[in-house]
């Protein structure tokens, strides 16, 4: 019998695997297997193995899928979208295009948290963070958020954890309804009560307990208002004030932190980033600095490193989940870092001229369409705009869409008489001229279109226009040519290590190959120009492109279906655990709110708990990683009248395929629960076993790991969740869609449709049999590894016959005593290798996991191990007392290149040593822009804007 399977030269999978044939003999001899088939049947549990292959498609080709994907997508028809809402359409500079969205040095970054080969991206956000706060005139920043909707949700969690003062939040009638939505969704488990209303007749006297108040600016007819004085009132009786705003309008528009907003949130999609019928995008939140580190998601601060040199990190609440679990201030983990560095680059390329003279014209536009309107006796509702219009038609609403659309526009249709239009950075005087028309109008009377100038005066009251400077850092004035944007980005991206540079083995991440061909359909405008509220009839192709993708990602999970709107593995949990409750409250069992989640959990597992108002009971781990059934028994049945749910990870965490897992998930069942599994793990699971046989009840899969989307270094991420027959009533809908039982988890009906696609290709390329081989592949690498490494660092974990799963959690610790060396010296020695550090601390302290995925060849698994086992040799050579515990190769690591040339070098071994430590660096060095960056400085000095760095120098 053959060893394992061999694919035709022509299939993707030999592609995608990183090492077929020959390669995989050699590994499967040091592990001591005769076949790939005999190391995964003694590595996973016989009682969870599949009887039967996936029922997938044949696999396809690269050309195949991009042909038959390209079929499916044509029959989208794309059309200009004047549907505002939130997302209006925008030219990302084709610089930006090509060299951000697809390019793998920015979009196969993995979240910065090894800030020494991040300082590219780094830079990249902090200037979004500084771009946001200027426009928003609030101080603090983050670094993105999923959608406006979960940002103002955000926002309103935010308010609750930080005024205690009550339980009812107002939210303004004129927000984006699909806002309104997701606040509501979040709102209800909280135990919160949302005040729908109009702001103008509403008085925040008249509510005793309210603790928040959100407002729409411009309002979602297109109306401009100063909320100054309404804001005042609400904080007057102490209600905290939010304001979810229009990026480009606050070009021109008076700051909402002038208005005494303490919380800005909006979305940055207008800046240069695709519609994608509906994402990613990069969301907004701005805040005072009193409220700074309440803020969910990730923040960039800045610090200095050994040398002084100012150095951009992530500050100190990036890991607070892991730290507070239950007590975290978000679940957000996964959010929107390449869309925000594209946002950021859009308004580093304009300038801010540049991006005045796009609102000028905007909004120019617009006032000549009022003007228009207005001559032809149409009515509007709004008397101010910046850009949108929503007009009174007398009933003709209807009728003056379908005029439009046959013009090639859509128009929002918001009732029998009224029409809103929203115009946005590709309006032309032709345009306004087809919506005339559209109206029944003759140019002629109303007369033509005409375009605008840059400066086109603002018809609007000077007391509503912002009058202070906004993006005066260099940064937004100095790249305006496209050679220097070029150079910039660049410049950027070689400070960054991605995976088109090394292996990026971090455990739970699943840092596998995201190919050339799954990313190009991206960009195709078939797939990233429609608007997320496009009649559906001209979105056939994605509906039939989710269909597939869904029932696909079905048949791979075992369940009766799947969701794709949560757009993040965080957010699916949220989906998840509020479909579980609603069955609890469907069966009259409102009082399960018992969730067990084991220690060895991931953080976001027990924030995402209490945010459907869930209660945490941890569950003890044994000493093989394994979770302590007696305790998880003994638990359930103490909780039986009260248990909703167990959360599991499957694999476990800890690398190791659990036995009991069946027995688990029944004891949770046999005492009233529903099981939840975290499917980050879901890579070692695909064709062998899935959620649905072990028996669980919900599980979320991360497309960004196990998919083959990109992390882009910190996002865009989907996280669908597929569920059993009897909770497929309670997976999230959107009103878009119609009525359902659970409204929406995201601001799009679809999430993040876009990048679907990627997964899409990757299913349809590898077919049943690759995906399979992928998951054996991927055990087997892990495994390869874990051989390699065991002499010189214990493993921490194993499971069946000694083997592991897909990752395994290798023990440094020992070294602490014996030569002053922790997890985090190891992880910035392995830079100076080329090398980013695998998961440091997680989800065991002070160890690495380290997760090879399938794509990584031999060869590369054995340069990162003979790393790791060179710098064991180091380690050695400490306590052989011939380095000092204060002066050697791994605290003083990364080692910079100018650190290495500088006139001195006083350390007892070489410069050689230091940065060309085995022959491969020799041949190839990447050079970590900074030396290690001190973490508790920035933590009590957080900044969170781009200041001049000379500022920050010691
Ligand atoms: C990545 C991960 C998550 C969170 O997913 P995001 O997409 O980052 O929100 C949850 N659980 C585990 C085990 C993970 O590895």
């Amino acid at each position: 019998m053959q060893p394992y399977i061999s694919f035709p030269q022509r299939a993707f999978a030999r592609r995608h695997l990183g090492s077929v044939d020959d390669t995989r003999q050699q590994m499967l001899d040091l592990l001591g297997f005769e076949s790939v088939r005999d190391l995964i049947d003694a590595a996973v549990p016989p009682g969870i193995r599949l009887d039967k292959p996936l029922n997938l498609p044949a696999a396809r080709t690269e050309q195949e899928a991009l042909a038959d994907l390209r079929g499916i997508m044509n029959q989208n028809l794309v059309l200009r979208s004047n549907i505002g809402m939130g997302y209006n359409d925008t030219v990302t500079p084709p610089v930006i295009l090509r060299n951000i969205l697809e390019n793998p040095g920015w979009y196969t970054a993995y979240t910065p948290y090894q800030a020494e080969i991040a300082q590219g991206r780094l830079e990249a956000l902090i200037n979004f963070q500084t771009m946001i706060t200027d426009l928003t005139g609030l101080p603090a920043a983050n670094a993105s958020l999923l959608d406006e909707g979960t940002a103002a949700a955000e926002a309103m969690s935010m308010a609750l954890a930080t005024n205690r003062k009550g339980k009812t939040i107002f939210v303004a009638d004129s927000c984006h309804p699909q806002t309104i939505e997701v606040i509501q969704t979040r709102a209800e488990p909280l135990g919160v009560n949302v005040h729908v209303a109009d702001w103008k007749t509403f008085d925040p006297e008249s509510v005793e307990n309210l603790f928040a108040v959100v407002v729409q600016y411009p309002d979602t007819t297109g109306s401009v208002a100063d909320y100054t004085e309404f804001l005042a009132k609400a904080k007057a009786v102490k209600a905290m004030a939010v304001v979810a705003a229009d990026v480009l309008s606050l070009m021109v528009l008076k700051a909402p932190g002038e208005m005494g907003a303490d919380i800005v949130v909006g979305n940055t999609q207008r800046f240069g980033v695709p519609l994608g019928f509906g994402g990613p995008h990069a969301a907004f939140m701005a805040c005072t600095e009193k409220l700074v580190r309440k803020m969910p998601g990730r923040v960039i601060g800045i610090s200095h490193d050994t040398t002084g040199k100012p150095a951009y990190r992530l500050s100190l609440q990036t890991r607070e989940q892991h730290i507070r679990r239950d007590k975290a201030t978000s679940n957000i983990c996964t959010a929107q870092v390449l869309l925000a560095v594209m946002a950021s680059m859009y308004a580093v390329y304009h300038g801010p001229d540049g991006l005045r003279a796009i609102a000028h014209r905007v909004h120019g536009f617009a006032t000549q369409l009022a003007e228009r309107l207005r001559a032809g006796g149409f009515e509007l509702q709004n008397d101010t705009w910046f850009d949108t219009l929503t007009v009174k038609t007398g009933g003709k609403a209807a009728l003056i869409v379908e005029e439009a659309c046959d013009r090639g526009i859509n128009l929002r249709q918001i009732d029998e008489d009224l029409v809103g239009i929203s115009l946005d950075e590709k309006t032309s005087a032709h345009e306004i001229d087809l919506l005339i028309s559209a109206f029944g109008l003759e140019r002629a009377v109303v007369g033509a279109g005409e375009d605008v100038a840059d400066d086109a005066p603002l018809s609007l009251p000077a007391e509503l226009l912002r009058s202070d400077e906004v993006l005066t850092h260099p940064v937004f004035n100095s790249y305006h040519s496209e050679t220097e944007m070029l150079r910039y980005l660049r410049r950027l991206e070689t400070k960054d290590l991605a995976l088109n540079e090394s292996m990026i083995a971090l455990g739970s991440c699943t840092m596998k190959l995201n190919a050339t061909a799954e990313m190009i359909p991206v960009s195709w405008p078939e797939v990233n120009g429609l608007h997320p509220f496009a009649p559906l009839d001209q979105a056939k192709g994605y509906i039939e492109m989710f269909t597939q993708l869904s029932d696909w990602l079905s048949e791979i999970t075992g369940f009766a279906a799947v969701s794709l709107q949560p757009n993040a593995g965080s957010q699916g949990e949220y989906a998840g655990l509020l479909a579980i409750r609603k069955y609890h409250q469907k069966n009259g069992d409102d009082q399960r709110k018992i969730c067990l989640i084991p220690t060895s959990a991931h953080g976001t597992n027990p924030a995402t708990a209490v945010m459907v108002g869930f209660k945490v009971v941890p569950v003890a781990c044994d000493e093989n990683g394994n979770i302590d059934i007696d305790d998880l028994t003994a638990k359930s049945e103490k909780y039986a009248d009260t248990l909703a749910a167990l959360m599991i990870t499957y694999p476990s965490t800890h690398g190791v395929f659990e036995e009991g897992i069946i027995k688990i998930c029944e004891t949770i069942h046999a005492n009233g629960g529903q099981v939840y599994m975290d499917g980050a793990n879901m890579n070692a699971q695909v064709g062998l076993t899935s959620p649905g046989f072990i028996g669980a009840d919900v599980c979320h899969l991360n497309l960004h790991k196990t998919f083959c989307i990109p992390h882009g270094g910190g996002g865009p991420g989907v996280g669908p969740i597929g569920v059993a027959e009897h909770l497929v009533p309670f997976l999230p809908g959107h009103s878009f869609l119609g009525e359902s039982e659970q409204s929406a988890v995201s601001a799009a009906p679809w999430g993040s449709s876009s990048i679907d696609v990627i997964s899409w290709m990757y299913i349809a390329m590898m077919g049943a049999e690759g995906l399979e081989e992928a998951t054996k592949l991927a055990i087997v690498n892990a495994n390869y590894v874990a051989k390699r490494l065991e002499t010189v660092f214990p493993i921490v974990y194993r499971g069946l016959n000694d083997l592991i799963a897909h990752e395994c959690i290798v023990d440094v610790r020992g070294f602490q005593d014996t030569a002053g060396v922790g997890v985090e010296d190891i992880a910035k020695r392995l830079m100076d290798y080329g090398y980013h550090s695998p998961t440091m601390s997680w989800p065991v302290a002070g160890t690495l996991m380290i997760e090879p995925t399938e794509s990584e060849s031999k060869a590369e698994l054995d340069r990162f191990c003979d790393a790791m086992i060179s710098i064991h040799n180091e380690i050695k050579q400490i306590e052989a007392g011939e380095f000092s515990r204060e002066d050697n190769p791994l605290v003083n690591a990364p080692h910079t290149s100018a650190m290495v040339t500088a006139d001195e070098w006083n350390h007892p071994y070489s410069r050689q040593t230091a940065v060309f430590p085995d022959s491969y660096t020799q041949n190839h060095k990447f050079w970590p822009a900074v030396s290690r960056i001190d973490n508790v400085f920035g933590d009590r000095n957080l900044v969170c804007t781009c200041a001049p760095m000379e500022d920050y120098a010691e």
